[in-house]
């Protein structure tokens, strides 16, 4: 049997030509072959550096069909180098098909690091960065977008979006409505000429990007929650609390008492919640 050969996961520049490493640009020149996202995009990189190896489409419409062929390859010897249209190959595009292809059938997979939108994006937001949430693309649909957006609202993170420039306008709309009280970002195209990062308020960047037709490639931010942000009750919790003390022997009105002191929630609040039949029921 031939010696096993390796994927190559080859992170390229998110723009800026001059954001790729030594190591990367000698997998590509030693590749057998290099499977590409944009083959006219990576065509450019290989230009700019001199690399002749040949090239190959690997793309969301030929990933299930190539899959298995390029397995096969490696495993007869080939070193195929990866690459994505943008950033580090893997995350949101059909990479992530192919590490998980090589790793079933027992083949090497070496990440060559570098360019990533999101961490770039991250890092120019000002946002905080100690804990962060990446979530892809948002859904198109309004009610389905903001559902996503809500399901967050106690995330303790900065979320992350990749958003089209088409979209961006409206996603920041129901960013707004659904997180009046945050700080966000909206960062578009990274390290090249026409690179912008907008930071304000949600409802700041939603108003500044209003009238605006937005070109080329967006990452949408959004800070933790505030502050000023009223804190999720958890509504079973309060229930269950006060039905448990009045169990004990307390009357209802003790029984709320206690419960709005020890959770911190309003009195008012927990006599409505305690009123109200369970989500179960
Ligand atoms: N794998 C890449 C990475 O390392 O982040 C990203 C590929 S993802 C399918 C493409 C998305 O990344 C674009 O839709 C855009 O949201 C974002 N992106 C790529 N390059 C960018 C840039 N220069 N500026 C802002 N966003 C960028």
């Amino acid at each position: 049997m031939p010696d096993a050969g390796r994927l190559l996961v080859c992170a390229t520049p998110i723009g800026n030509l001059g954001d790729v490493t030594s190591r990367v640009l000698d997998a590509l020149r030693e590749a057998t072959v290099i499977v590409a996202e944009d083959t006219r995009v990576t065509r450019k990189l290989l230009a700019r550096y001199d690399i002749h190896t040949p090239l190959e489409r690997y793309d969301e419409a030929t990933a299930a069909a190539r899959t298995p062929e390029l397995v096969d390859r490696i495993a007869s010897g080939a070193r195929i180098a990866l690459v994505s249209d943008a950033g580090t190959p893997g995350i949101s595009d059909p990479g992530e098909r192919l590490v998980d292809a090589c790793l079933s059938a027992g083949l090497p997979v070496d990440v060559l690091p570098g360019a990533s939108a999101i961490v770039t994006a991250l890092v120019a937001s000002g946002l905080p960065t100690r804990a962060f949430y990446f979530g892809g693309f948002l859904p198109r649909k309004a009610g389905e977008l903001r559902r996503t957006l809500r399901s967050l609202s106690a995330l303790d993170a900065t979320l992350i979006y990749y958003e089209s420039p088409r979209r961006t306008s409206a996603t920041m709309a129901a960013v707004a409505e659904v997180f009046p009280l945050r700080r966000a970002a909206m960062a578009r195209e990274l390290t090249k000429l026409h690179e912008e990062v907008l930071r304000g308020s949600t409802v700041e960047l939603s108003s500044a990007l209003e009238d605006r037709e937005l070109k080329g490639e967006v990452v949408l931010l959004i800070g933790p929650p505030s502050p000023a942000e009223a804190p999720v009750t958890d509504e079973n919790a309060v229930r269950e609390a006060v039905a448990q003390l009045i169990v004990a022997g307390l009357t209802r009105k003790d029984a709320v008492k206690r419960v709005a002191a020890e959770l911190g929630v309003p009195r008012n609040d927990v006599y409505r919640i305690a009123l109200e039949p369970n989500d179960a029921s």
